[in-house]
């Protein structure tokens, strides 16, 4: 094993590599706590495109495997530690190469934090759309790497719309570019979008253009309070039917409210079941049209109480309310946030589904998420150390699965299937779609260099 790095300092006598046990143990795991991962066998952190691709070339000579890895806060073990295997964290190559204005796009490494590219690109009056809760610390490449989604993914759509180019190191070593700045390209397969969310198993963005959009008007936002979940999930229909295209459509139940207002003393209304956080960004009398009729829509679900926003520092709290669903959920024990999805259509069986599924396990249960996409984010809280509660738990969320795809869904929105849900995958997709994607593994990576059996079971 030390031959692999010997090889690594003879031809990158400038490269960080870390070997101490210390630093190895902090790139052990991502944010999925419950997940038990391995220690890798060294950290190494390039600051270009020439050394990454030199690491995976002298790693896939040695047959080490490799784990790209950004910021760590994945909930799907996808950068967690393999023994044996190296971690090429991106998080030096952090700068913002180029911010195009005629074309609205921006080229970045992959280790710029999206929150870093949100301002940059607002100071040129433009907008970079793809949103994580996570966005203040999460890298553009984890981003790509999970295809991930956020809080205004209900009008802007996912990471994936988002992405025109990557240059990417393949598992031998080449270096590809994928797409490129013009709006329309359909030249060949769409290598580009293949590597969006292949979560490091098909190759390492060095590099990514992304697309931006004319900055939106400052947004307008409410939340509303419901006597019920169904009401809440009614809600949601009568806002998507009514023609409206809210940016932010974000639920929160009775435990969750608890839970962050308990942190925060933000006066919450505790006796509701569930809130709506609801955002218009079309500004001005457009804007208030749009909030008026989300009102209206709440209100005719039965909403118990309405609270709108007066300026933007109110809209920033009423913002965070939400961003601190699972800070507070975490605060209050072990846990384990899931991430299931349905068609909208569906929100109402989901919602019950999970009551009864936290009943049947006897398991504590805060639901929350992106309730406009069908994304639900189901957190299961137990006591740390209690081994017999983590193991109702564990039941408890391969129930939950089961129950998301019986309705048409999903196992994971966006946070990926990474190393927690990958026994399930044939069961979501079917056995010929599962051998269709291994058969594109083994095309891009025949030795299961790049991050093994994550993303996609080994065949
Ligand atoms: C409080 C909190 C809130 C969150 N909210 C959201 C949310 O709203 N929406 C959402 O989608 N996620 C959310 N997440 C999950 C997480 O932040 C996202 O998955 C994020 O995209 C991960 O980015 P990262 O830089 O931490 O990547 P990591 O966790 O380091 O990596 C994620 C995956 O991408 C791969 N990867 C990383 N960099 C590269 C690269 N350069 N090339 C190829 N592959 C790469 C890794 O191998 C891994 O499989 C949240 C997490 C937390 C802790």
């Amino acid at each position: 094993m030390t031959d692999v790095l010997d090889a690594i300092r003879n031809e990158l006598p400038a490269l960080q590599l870390l070997t101490d046990e210390i630093d190895r143990e902090s790139y052990r795991r991502d944010e999925a706590l419950h997940f038990e991962p391995e220690l890798p066998l060294a950290v190494a952190l390039p600051r270009t495109t020439e050394e990454v691709s030199a690491i995976v070339r002298i790693a896939a000579a040695h047959r080490v495997p490799v784990v790209p890895r950004g910021a760590g806060s994945g909930l799907s073990g996808g950068s967690a530690g393999i023994e044996g295997a190296l971690t090429v964290a991106l998080t030096r190559m952090n700068h913002i190469l180029e911010i195009d204005r005629v074309n609205r796009v921006a080229v970045v490494q992959p280790g710029v934090i999206n929150a870093e590219l949100k301002a940059a690109v607002a100071r040129e009056g433009l907008f970079y759309a793809p949103d994580p809760a996570s966005y203040e610390f999460c890298t553009i490449g984890g981003n790509i790497g999970t295809n991930a989604g956020g809080l205004c993914c209900v009008k802007y759509g996912v990471t994936r719309e988002a992405v025109a180019a990557v240059e990417v190191v393949l598992a031998d070593g080449a270096v590809i570019r994928t797409g490129g700045r013009s709006v329309k390209d359909v030249a060949g397969y769409s290598l580009t979008q293949l590597m969006v969310g292949s979560q490091g198993t098909l190759g390492i963005i060095t590099e990514a253009t992304l697309r931006l959009r004319p900055a939106p008007h400052r947004s307008q936002t409410m939340l509303a309070f419901f006597p019920s979940l169904a009401a809440a999930a009614d809600a949601v229909t009568r806002v998507m039917t009514g023609g409206l295209t809210p940016c932010t459509l974000e639920l929160m139940d009775r435990f969750t409210i608890a839970a962050v207002d308990d942190w925060h003393r933000l006066e919450l209304d505790r006796t509701a079941e569930a809130l709506l956080l609801v955002e218009s960004d079309l500004g001005g009398p457009a804007g208030e049209a749009e909030v008026a009729a989300a009102e209206a829509a709440c209100r005719d679900a039965g909403a118990s109480d309405v609270v709108r926003a007066t300026d933007p520092v109110e809209a920033d709290w009423l913002r965070q309310v939400r961003r601190m669903a699972y800070r507070a959920l975490e605060r209050l024990g072990a846990c384990r946030m899931e991430d299931v999805a349905v068609p909208r259509s569906r929100l109402i069986d989901l919602l019950a589904e999970i009551a009864r599924i936290s009943e049947r396990h006897g398991v504590r249960c805060g639901t929350f998420g992106h309730v406009g996409d069908g994304n639900l984010h189901p957190t299961f809280i137990w006591e740390r150390g209690d081994d017999v509660a983590a193991a109702r738990v564990e039941a408890a969320c391969q129930d939950l699965y089961r129950a998301a795809m019986s309705l048409g869904g999903t196992l994971t929105g966006e946070h990926g299937i990474g190393a927690t849900r990958v026994h399930l995958l044939a069961e979501q997709r079917g056995a010929d779609a599962l051998r269709v994607m291994q058969r594109i593994k083994s095309a891009l990576d025949p030795d299961h260099i790049l991050n093994p059996g994550r993303a996609v079971p080994l065949p």
